[in-house]
């Protein structure tokens, strides 16, 4: 497997266009070895041909936060593969949590989103994650389990998984190497033997930033880090870029 580690930044709902652009304009500056980071950005749709133009020839790529299942249709207020794909955007998160709660997305119709993405040759970025309670019963690892038996089809070429423990999603609290060393364990295990698939990337998300990042990404094989709070700030990004 590639040893280069995903940096996945997850904008979410911020930045007006000219923070985009200046945001934008000092993270090209940032110099970092390519062979060991693949530094993608996923802003909210609306500044994602801007910040396609601006990253055009750079070592930036381009995600998006989410799609619809469909290529096209009567579906108000989404957006398709087809127009992220002409925007070279080659990534999209898909289940992430806020998704889950706030757009009452389910893991069957996360499912149809990964199919669609695979098929137009984009690669997805699956969440999986467990609340606070159920970590607390003792019941997350089959919480995890069916998450990943619903939303992730069989026989993929590869797949990228990325471990957001809600409890953990802009609260500061992190798990501890051994609790994601678990996950990434179980992850992968399931994947194999469930979904016949081989190649795994597994990314942890939640609260990641620029002084525990070093600490996860040397104690443990996970393939990078999916980052909310800390991918807007410039300093963060400078250090989490190139200490991988
Ligand atoms: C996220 O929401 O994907 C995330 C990881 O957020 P944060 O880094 O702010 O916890």
């Amino acid at each position: 497997m590639s040893q280069v580690k995903l940096i996945v930044s997850n904008w979410k709902m911020n930045f007006s266009f000219d923070q985009a652009e200046n945001f934008v304009k000092k993270l090209k500056k940032i110099k970092f070895d390519t062979l060991k980071v693949n530094n993608i950005i996923c802003p909210q749709f609306i500044l994602m041909p801007l910040v396609s133009k601006l990253i055009k020839n750079t070592n930036i790529n381009l995600g998006a936060q989410d799609c619809h299942y469909k290529l096209n249709g009567a579906f108000t207020g989404d957006t398709s593969v087809e127009l992220l794909k002409n925007l070279n955007c080659n990534y999209i998160i898909l289940g992430h949590s806020e998704r889950r709660q706030n757009h009452f997305e389910t893991d069957e119709l996360i499912n149809f989103k990964v199919k669609t993405v695979k098929s137009e040759k984009l690669k997805p970025i699956i969440c999986i994650g467990e609340n606070l309670k159920e970590r607390e019963s003792g019941k997350y690892k089959e919480i995890l389990k069916k998450q990943l038996q619903r939303c992730i089809p069989s026989n993929l070429d590869e797949i990228i998984i990325a471990y957001e423990p809600i409890w953990s999603i802009g609260t500061g609290h992190i798990p501890s190497i051994k609790e994601i060393k678990e996950i990434q364990d179980l992850t992968i295990n399931f994947l194999k033997m469930s979904k016949s698939i081989n190649n795994i990337y597994f990314l942890y998300g939640g609260s990641v930033n620029a002084d525990n990042l070093g600490n996860i990404m040397n104690s443990s094989d996970i393939n990078g880090a999916l980052i909310g709070g800390s991918s807007l700030k410039i300093e963060e990004m400078k250090k989490i870029l190139t200490l991988c």
